[in-house]
């Protein structure tokens, strides 16, 4: 029977063929968990479902004693709209691959973990960003003492087939501004205060904030809603969207100010009031521990080879930052794979060759064996 077990190894490609057809939004990823507890349950490993909702972890204890390390796969799509208003899920950001590559590291660590504990974590809801924050609700993350993620990279960032030993994430968050103002009727605009005029002037002063160069930073508008009921109604309340991201947390602090600031300017200028709030948490910047970043680059120039290894890259933003945050003592780092996805993350046609997800596993296994082998 143990034997048998320990025969099945996953293939990553295959797995995130299966699993690209099951895209699920955060905290809905029913039939992803599904999927991953009843491979998990093939390995014969401790299986606990609902971690933070609807994560899935597995534990491989070692018999010796040693540290906790945590492996880290997200699940979760993304939702696009149709033309005929209709949310359209697709895993335009990898993470079908992602969970694929943590469920084959799994099926070569079966009977490979002496010492410590492995935790495999099937994260939910990276996208909404969080999904990291329930996980850590849920206890799963006070004994970790090293945690490893991974990201399948675009063609811009680098070249497929290889992989960079470190991603510096940016901080990021939502930001939601509101301009209150006055209806009207159209033909009397002087009556009014236009929310929609002010969410103009808005997009255009938060197109010219400016930050220290040195430093990557950027904000922009993704949403503007100032609709009245009726083209005729001067529009007494606007509603816009501002996705911001910054290298370091100082500077996201700085540029939230700003946000206020053009909120608040924008709408006095034609009469009316603004404020902004962050939609949820504000996403820390990355914070690696340059041992076990080392460890990894030694990883993929041992098991690639030499060549493989690409230069560090820097983008996006991700809320595997949250766990060192929650427990500073945890030593992190965070891997990129590069897979050619194009035309890039987050775009709806986004698509990869799996068969760099192997490169993946191959890392995940090696570092994992330095700690629990
Ligand atoms: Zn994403
Ligand atoms: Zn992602």
């Amino acid at each position: 029977m143990i034997k048998e077990i320990k025969m099945t190894i996953f293939n990553a490609p295959a797995m995130r063929d299966e699993l690209h057809k099951i895209p699920e939004l955060g905290f809905e990823e029913v039939k992803t968990s599904e999927y991953v507890a009843s491979k998990l349950a093939q390995l014969g490993i401790e299986t606990v479902r609902g971690v933070g909702g609807t994560g899935v972890l597995g534990i491989i204890r070692g018999e010796q004693p040693g540290p906790v390390v945590l492996l880290r796969a997200d699940m979760d799509a993304l939702p696009f709209k149709n033309e005929d208003g209709t949310i359209e899920r697709v895993h335009a950001c990898g993470h079908d691959g992602h969970t694929a590559m943590l469920l084959a590291a799994a099926s070569e660590l079966v009977g490979k973990v002496r010492r410590g504990t492995l935790k495999l974590l099937f994260q939910p809801a990276e996208e909404t960003l969080k999904g990291a924050l329930a996980v850590i609700d849920s206890g799963v993350i006070d004994d970790v003492d090293i945690a490893l993620g991974l990201h399948v990279r675009p063609i811009q960032d680098i070249p497929a087939g290889t992989c960079c030993a470190a991603i510096h994430h940016v901080a990021s968050t939502f930001v939601e501004a509101v301009i209150q103002g006055r209806s009207a009727h159209a033909s009397r605009p002087h009556l009014g205060v236009n929310a929609a005029e002010a969410a103009a002037l808005f997009t255009l002063a938060v197109a010219a904030i400016k930050l220290n160069p040195n430093y990557a930073w950027s904000c922009k508008v993704t949403g503007i809603d100032a609709m009245s009921s009726a083209p005729n109604i001067i529009p007494d309340k606007a509603r816009i969207l501002i996705d911001v991201r910054a290298a370091t947390n100082e500077i996201m602090d700085e540029m939230l100010a700003k946000l206020d600031a053009a909120v608040k300017g924008a709408a006095a200028a034609v009469g009316g009031t603004g404020s902004v709030r962050t939609m949820g948490a504000v996403i820390p910047a990355a914070d690696y521990d340059e041992d076990i970043v080392e460890e990894v680059r030694q990883s993929i120039r041992k098991v690639l080879g030499p060549d493989k290894l690409a230069t560090d890259c820097a983008a996006g933003g991700e809320d595997f930052h949250f766990f060192k945050r929650h427990k500073p003592s945890i030593k992190a780092a965070y891997f990129g794979v590069g897979a050619a996805c194009a035309p890039g993350l987050h775009s709806r046609d986004m698509h990869f060759d799996s068969k760099w997800l192997d490169n993946g596993v191959k890392v995940l296994v090696d570092v994992a064996l330095k700690h629990v082998g």
